[in-house]
């Protein structure tokens, strides 16, 4: 970086609670950010799922950093103990903050390419002192460019959830069939959407914390008179064992246990048949239109009326093209982070505190955060992204000591022996088993504590 490059703004990428606790952090050690969110308000991707509660507490899904630059505008900490929905969220905390922020979030700008400035991603000369280079399309299409001294993509995963196919690749007639699936948690309070589902058969593919809540909630539904007659099917790549449906009341995050519980009252009330070891190899039709889901293994299930996909979000690493990133082959999580959060190695499901030096890449100044940092890893918290921004932030200000410093005690899920909680990826319901191996309190760069075993 050149003196001219160090004038540059550190640019991030969306504005959700990762990319605006980023900025916070940068701005807590002076350093410009300018945050592009391609939505046309903050928290765009929370939005989307505002239907859902959290199963984490008000007191760890608020950056202590933002809350700083809340506090003078007479912003005050919702009740810690209680559960936001992710609307909540959305209202009374991330647009608050992305107000604060002003005209440090740019709105409708939507990233379509990262790179070094004049360096296509082969070329080595002078390859570090270049300043960034970032296009997007503002909100009426037209082309925009800007340069950055680093950049911090924390750009999530919603846009690109999994498909219903075992391989991995859309099963055979599942776009055609796009009619009849979905691929999010259904709101059933909207009566639309209710409408869809009530009365209905639906098939729900998945065995993370996702799925958990749309099996939870079509059993509610069966209950109520205009629900009478809803059925679901529940789909698993694996057979179900002591830890499918999550740690219960072993949980350190009470609600995220209670999810688990729910999901298997559903199945034991009769509300939900499970099907395990199944996996989709094509979505067929009969003379009716509903749908018939067929297994490798040639298995065709009964009929159902809708199909609810929740195997997983992964990241989009399209924009990104340009950039020498170190990414691990299976999760397309940093290379450093991979092994912390691997489910085929940590059957626990529980997270693991790290910083800048795990999710630093050979490109040096851009770094993944949030959401897209995990991959295709499930049970990324908040609260693990906004200390991965408060250690980036220290480093790109030359604070070392403060970037190599994590120390973040994260809540562990009880689970052992099996997946992980949040929405499973085909490789996360396969792990296998073995036991919380590593430590749910980590010192990076020091000697590790164990806070438990199995
Ligand atoms: C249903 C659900 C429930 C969850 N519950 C919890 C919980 O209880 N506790 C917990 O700790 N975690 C929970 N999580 C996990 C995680 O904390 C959230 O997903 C969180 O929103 C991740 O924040 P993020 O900032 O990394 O990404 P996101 O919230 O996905 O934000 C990404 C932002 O980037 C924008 N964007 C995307 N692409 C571009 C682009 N090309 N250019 C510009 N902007 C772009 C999006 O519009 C979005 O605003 C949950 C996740 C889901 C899906």
């Amino acid at each position: 970086m050149n003196a001219s490059t160090a004038d540059l703004p550190v640019v991030v990428i969306g504005a959700g609670p990762i990319g605006l606790a980023a900025a916070a952090r940068l701005i807590e050690r002076n350093i410009e950010p300018l945050v592009l969110e391609a939505g046309t308000t903050a928290a765009t991707a929370v939005r989307a799922w505002s239907h859902v509660r959290l199963f984490s507490p008000w007191s760890e899904v608020v950056d202590p950093a933002a809350e700083k630059l809340l506090a003078p505008t007479g912003w005050i900490r919702p009740d810690g103990a209680a559960y936001p929905s992710g609307g909540d969220w959305a209202d009374f905390y991330l647009q608050p903050l992305a107000d604060v922020l002003g005209e440090k979030v740019r709105y409708g700008a939507a990233v379509t390419g990262v790179s070094r400035s004049g360096r296509d991603r082969i070329v080595d000369a002078d390859r570090e002192a270049q300043p960034f280079v970032i296009h997007y399309t503002d909100p009426d299409g037209t082309e925009q460019r800007i340069h950055a001294r680093a950049v911090i993509d924390a750009s999530g995963a919603w846009a690109t959830p999994g498909p219903a196919g075992g391989s991995g690749l859309p099963a055979l007639g599942e776009k055609a069939a796009a009619d009849r699936i979905s691929y999010r948690i259904p709101d059933l309070k909207d009566p639309a959407t209710r409408a869809r589902y009530a009365g209905k058969r639906t098939a729900v593919i998945g065995s993370g914390a996702s799925a958990f809540t749309a099996l939870a909630s079509l059993a509610d539904l069966a209950k109520t008179d205009d629900g009478t007659g809803t059925h679901t099917t529940w789909i698993l790549r694996r057979g179900i064992s002591g830890s499918t449906f999550g740690g219960g009341a072993a949980d350190q995050l009470p609600a995220r246990g209670a999810l688990g519980l729910a999901a298997k009252a559903a199945v034991d009330d009769g509300y939900a048949d499970a099907v395990t070891g199944f996996r989709t190899d094509a979505v067929e039709r009969d003379t009716d239109g509903r749908l018939i889901l067929v297994g490798e293994d040639a298995r065709r299930l009964d009929p159902v009326d809708e199909v609810i996909v929740l195997t997983g979000l992964r990241p989009d690493l399209s924009f990104l093209d340009e950039l020498r990133l170190g990414l691990d082959e299976r999760l397309q999580a940093p290379t450093a982070l991979a092994p912390l959060i691997d489910p085929n190695q940590h059957s626990c499901g529980t997270v693991y505190p790290h910083g800048q030096a795990e999710l630093s890449h050979p490109e040096k100044g851009v770094y993944l955060v949030g959401m897209k940092s995990y991959g295709r890893a499930p049970t990324f918290l908040a609260m693990t992204g906004y200390e991965q921004v408060r250690s980036i932030a220290a480093h790109l200000a030359g604070d070392h000591e403060a970037a190599e410093r994590i120390e973040l005690t994260l809540p562990e899920t009880g689970v052992c022996g099996g997946a992980g909680l949040f929405d499973e990826p085909a490789a996360t319901e396969e792990a296998g088993g073995g036991c919380c191996a590593a430590p749910a309190t980590l010192t990076i760069g020091g000697p590790a504590s164990t806070s438990g075993g199995c």
